[in-house]
């Protein structure tokens, strides 16, 4: 049944004005319960066609560009400011659609209005500098926005994954269109209405959905797109940077991982339930940087499994709907298939030798409900080692010493995050440098925020979104060279 409080048709936004969709609709489901919740209009090539030449209408009259950076700042702050007035609307379209608890959900909220602030305040700070080329030169480098910029975002963080690359194209001049998942495009509407609000120019900000194969690709392929951005996973990322290729255009890909975190002898493991509970549980497991394994020193396996045991049964899971209250809570997995995907992991683990202490099976109800799994005796070589499972399930492995727990936190294609548990700072440093990876958590998982370079090597990925160094996805640098009369 559907939801008496969400309007039961949501259009995409297009050249500033609500368009139905050329590829009809897509029912949008309660992951909690199956129900439907409403109907989203599906985009298809023509539509795709239409927000990229709107797109660039506005890039060519320069109506972003030419704007005082601390001008353009304010309306990309005004975006966030939005966001936040209506943080409890939002976060409940957003709870029904994705399955997170609620207070997750305000939690997302909060965190793209954070990254509109962010960059709103940086609009300003992106500068060239001067060349000095003798007595007969005037030389100066300008940042230029590339112009249209594409972002295709993936369901796990609908909001805040579009809120992350649109507010740092936006504060750098670019006028953008945003391709929506089509299990979770909802909420992300919010960020149309919030750009008409902002009184952003008409096209500066196009908001679509429609499905991967179809809309997605019509994108990424889009010969007047001049810059992409992606977050998902691997395989489409390969599809886009192919695109990309074919017109000569930049792509970030933000893609998936299998993060380690290496917990030493000498580190607190009543501390480190905290990483426990957040690293794995939040979002049901469904976030790239989620520390999906633990590498532990041999003599704490023990506690330390008890510890990830008691911390798994401890969170009620359940509709998110009805976890408002921030607390041990989760909620549903975005979709069946997503659920029966990551028990058929544990499945496959356990006849590789795996032994599920807690966990590793649906919840007896309705709905894309897992338990919060715990998995000891893994080893490296096992599939639930290697691939992103993308749900509530943790893989502890251990290891002797310090050089055989970086090869196991290394021994994947990926490298998105990281971490190092250990009070001595030396090693802590050591690994650091050593970690394939991105970035690197010191005694605490998911330390820093939208100010840190947020980003992968290998099949995680390249280029970075979040801090300063965002900002240099959005922009070209220009060099201007005056001969003296
Ligand atoms: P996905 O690759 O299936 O889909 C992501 C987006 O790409 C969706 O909007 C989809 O419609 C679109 N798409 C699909 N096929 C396409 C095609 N051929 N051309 C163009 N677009 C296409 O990924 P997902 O299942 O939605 O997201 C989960 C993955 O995203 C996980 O691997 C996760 O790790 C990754 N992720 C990474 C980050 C990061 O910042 N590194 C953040 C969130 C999620």
């Amino acid at each position: 049944m559907a939801d008496p409080q969400l309007a039961p048709l949501w259009d995409n936004f297009i050249d500033g004005r609500w368009s139905p969709g050329g590829a009809g609709r897509i029912v949008v489901s309660d992951p909690a319960t199956g129900a439907p919740l409403a109907e989203q209009a599906l985009a298809d090539a023509g539509d795709v066609d239409r927000a990229v030449q709107a797109a660039r209408r506005v890039h060519l009259s320069r109506a972003l560009s030419d704007l005082r950076p601390i001008a353009r700042g304010r309306m990309v702050q005004a975006i966030g400011r939005f966001l936040l007035a209506h943080r409890d609307e939002i976060a409940r379209a957003l709870t029904l659609e994705q399955g997170k608890p609620l207070w997750e959900a305000r939690i997302e909220v909060e965190s793209a209005a954070l990254y509109f602030e962010y960059y709103g305040n940086q609009a300003s700070t992106v500068e060239g500098r001067s060349v000095p080329l003798g007595g007969g030169y005037y030389d100066w480098t300008e940042m230029e926005p590339y112009g249209v910029s594409a972002q295709i975002i993936p369901w796990n963080y609908p909001l805040e994954m579009a809120a992350r690359s649109l507010s740092a194209a936006l504060a750098t001049g670019n006028a953008c269109v945003v391709k929506t998942p089509e299990l979770t495009p909802l909420c992300a509407t919010y960020l149309a209405r919030a750009a008409e609000d902002a009184d952003l120019p008409p096209g500066a900000v196009n908001i679509l959905c429609g499905r991967g194969a179809e809309a997605g690709a019509a994108l990424a392929a889009h010969p007047r797109v001049n810059q992409i951005v992606f977050t998902g996973s691997v395989p489409t990322g390969i599809a886009i940077a192919r695109a990309a290729a074919e017109n000569v255009v930049p792509c970030v890909l933000e893609l998936g991982g299998k993060s380690a975190a290496i917990v030493h002898a000498d580190h607190d493991l009543a501390a480190f339930e905290t990483d426990l509970r957040w690293g794995i549980y939040f979002n049901a497991g469904q976030v790239c940087s989620a520390m999906s394994r633990v590498i532990v020193h041999e003599s704490r396996a023990d506690e330390l499994i008890a510890r990830a045991e008691a911390v798994a049964q401890s969170l009620s899971t359940g509709p998110g709907i009805d976890r408002a209250e921030a607390g041990p809570s989760m909620g549903a997995m975005v979709s069946e298939p997503q659920c029966d995907r990551a028990v058929a992991m544990v499945e496959t683990a356990q006849t590789e030798g795996a032994r599920v202490v807690t966990g590793g099976r649906p919840l007896n109800r309705p709905g894309a409900f897992m338990a919060p799994t715990v998995l000891a005796d893994v080893r490296s070589e096992m599939e639930i080692a290697q691939s992103e499972v993308f749900g509530p399930v943790l893989s502890v492995l251990t290891f002797r010493d310090e050089a055989e727990a970086l090869e196991i936190a290394n021994g994947t294609e990926y490298g998105l995050v990281a971490g190092v548990f250990t009070r001595d700072l030396d090693r802590a440093t050591r690994a650091a440098r050593q970690l394939r990876a991105g970035q690197v958590f010191v005694n605490e998982w998911y330390a820093g925020g939208v100010e840190t370079p947020f980003g992968g090597v290998g099949k995680s990925g390249y280029g970075r979104e979040k801090g300063r160094e965002a900002l240099w996805n959005y922009v070209q640098t220009k060099n201007i060279a005056i001969k003296r009369g």
